[in-house]
C-alpha cells in the first residue's frame, strides 16, 4: 500500500507541484475531471494530464462513466489503496469536536468525536483532552497516531491569513499568545493549518453540503457570538487581516449594549448566546420553572413548548434575518447556511430570519426563483470541523 505522507511532501515546486494538487483535490472529494478543474482554478488539459500521469502511477482510478447513446460524462477520479489519516478539530467555547477518516474514505465516512467543555476552561487545560479525542478517532478509523498525515484546526477567532496567528482584538477566554496550531503539530508531529471557524463552515458546506456546484456561500455560525464565513467561488474571503465576515461586531443599535470588542449594540450583544439566556433568566426571574442557563437548554426549553424561550429565539431570528440582509445586499449570496447552536432551533429561527431577509434584502437577492436559499447545516454540528480537515489537506498544496 502506497503512503500518502510521501505524496504530501513532494515539492510544492516544479514538475509535480500540478500531479500533487490533484491528488490533494480528490483526498478532499473524488470527483469528475471537470469539476476537479473548477476546484482547482486549472486548465481542463492540466487536469487531464496529470490524471493520466497519477493512472499510470497505480495511484488513482477513474470509476466508469454514466451517460446515454454512447456519451459518457465521465466517472469520479477517486484514490487507489493508500495509507494515512487526515484530522479536523474545531475548538469552540464549550466543546470540541473531532473528526478523521482514512484519506481514501468519504466525508461522511468520517468518524466523529464531540465533548463538552470547550475554550471555556483555557487552552492550557484543553489540549490533552483535544489529543486523547483525536487519538481515539484516529484509531476508529482502524490506522494510527503515525498515519495521520495532515490537521486542521477551526477557533472562533480571527486569524490572520499571512501569519497565520490572531488578529487583534483577542477576545476571552483566548489570549493573544496562544499558539494552538503550533503546539498540536508539536505534539502530533504534522503541520496543522488553522483559520476561522465560520469561514471553515463555509469552506465544508461549499465541498460537501450540496451535490451540486455552488459558488456563492454565507456560513452562519451562531453560538456565543456570531461569525460569517463567505466562500467566491474557490475564493475564501479573508479580508486583509482575517477580518471579514464578522457580522456580530455589525452596529444594530448604536445606543444599545456595550460588547465584548468595545463597540456598543453589535449583533453579538442581542443575539450571542449569554444575551439570549440572559433575556430567559430575567423573563422567568422568580418562577419555578427550569430557567435554561446555555443557548442549548434554552432551545431545548423552545421546542419542548416553553413559550418564553420560543419567543426569544423568534426575535433572535429576526434580528439576525435584519442583520443578514445587509449581507445579501453586499455579496449576493445563492446559499445562506446556518450552523452553531442557534441553528438547533430550527424552524423557530429560521421562520422569523427568513420573512426579515424578505423584507429588508433586495429582492432579486433572496428571490428563490434566483435559487436562493436559506437552511440549516447539514453537516451539523460538525461542519467547522470538516472544514478544518479540508484545510489540513488544502494547506499542503502550498508546502
Ligand atoms: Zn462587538
Amino acid at each position: 500500500m502506497g503512503d500518502a505522507r510521501a505524496i504530501l511532501d513532494l515539492p510544492s515546486q516544479g514538475s509535480d507541484s500540478k500531479l500533487k494538487k490533484m491528488i490533494i483535490e480528490i483526498m478532499v472529494k473524488p470527483d469528475r475531471q471537470a469539476d476537479l478543474a473548477r476546484r482547482t482554478d486549472l486548465s481542463a488539459a492540466s487536469v487531464s494530464a496529470a490524471i493520466k500521469e497519477l493512472t499510470n502511477k497505480g495511484l488513482v482510478e477513474t470509476e466508469k462513466g454514466s451517460g446515454s447513446s454512447g456519451k459518457s460524462r465521465g466517472g469520479k477520479v477517486q484514490l487507489r489503496q493508500l495509507r494515512g489519516v487526515v484530522v479536523g478539530v474545531d475548538l469552540g467555547f464549550n466543546h470540541i469536536s473531532v473528526v478523521a477518516r482514512p484519506v481514501t474514505s468519504s466525508f461522511d465516512q468520517v468518524v466523529q468525536r464531540r465533548e463538552t467543555p470547550g475554550m471555556n476552561r483555557g487552552l492550557r487545560l484543553l489540549l490533552p483532552d483535544v489529543l486523547n479525542l483525536i487519538q481515539d478517532a484516529v484509531e476508529e478509523t482502524g490506522q494510527k497516531m503515525t498515519d495521520v498525515v495532515t490537521t486542521g484546526l477551526a477557533v472562533p477567532r480571527m486569524v490572520d491569513p499571512l501569519t497565520g496567528t490572531f488578529t487583534p482584538p483577542v477576545l476571552a477566554p483566548w489570549r493573544a499568545e496562544d499558539r494552538p496550531a503550533q503546539e498540536l503539530s508539536a505534539k502530533l508531529g504534522v503541520p496543522v493549518a488553522m483559520d476561522n471557524d465560520a469561514n471553515l463552515g463555509a469552506l465544508a458546506e461549499q465541498t460537501y453540503g450540496s451535490d451540486e456546484a455552488i459558488e456563492h456561500v454565507a456560513y452562519v455560525k451562531a453560538s456565543t457570538g456570531v461569525g460569517v464565513g463567505i466562500m467566491i467561488g474557490s475564493i475564501l474571503l479573508r479580508g486583509q487581516r482575517g477580518m471579514a465576515g464578522e457580522l456580530g461586531h455589525l452596529t444594530i443599535e448604536p445606543d444599545g449594549e456595550m460588547c465584548l470588542c468595545g463597540g456598543r449594540g453589535c449583533l453579538d450583544t442581542i443575539v450571542g448566546a449569554e444575551s439570549l439566556v440572559a433575556k430567559a433568566k430575567q423573563a422567568q426571574r422568580g418562577s419555578s420553572r427550569d430557567i435554561p442557563s446555555t443557548l442549548s437548554a434554552l432551545v431545548h426549553n423552545a421546542q419542548n413548548g416553553d413559550a418564553v424561550c420560543g419567543r426569544i429565539l423568534n426575535d433572535a431570528g429576526r434580528v439576525l434575518g435584519f442583520a443578514l440582509a445587509q449581507l445579501c445586499n453586499l455579496i449576493n449570496p445563492r446559499h445562506i447556511i446556518l450552523g452553531g447552536e442557534l441553528a438547533e432551533a430550527g424552524h423557530l429561527v429560521l421562520d422569523t430570519c427568513r420573512q426579515e431577509l424578505t423584507r429588508y434584502a433586495l429582492t432579486g437577492t433572496v428571490h428563490q426563483d434566483g435559487d436562493f436559499e436559506l437552511r440549516t447545516s447539514a453537516l451539523s454540528p460538525f461542519a467547522e470541523a470538516q472544514g478544518a480537515l479540508i484545510l489540513g489537506l488544502q494547506s499542503r498544496s502550498s508546502k
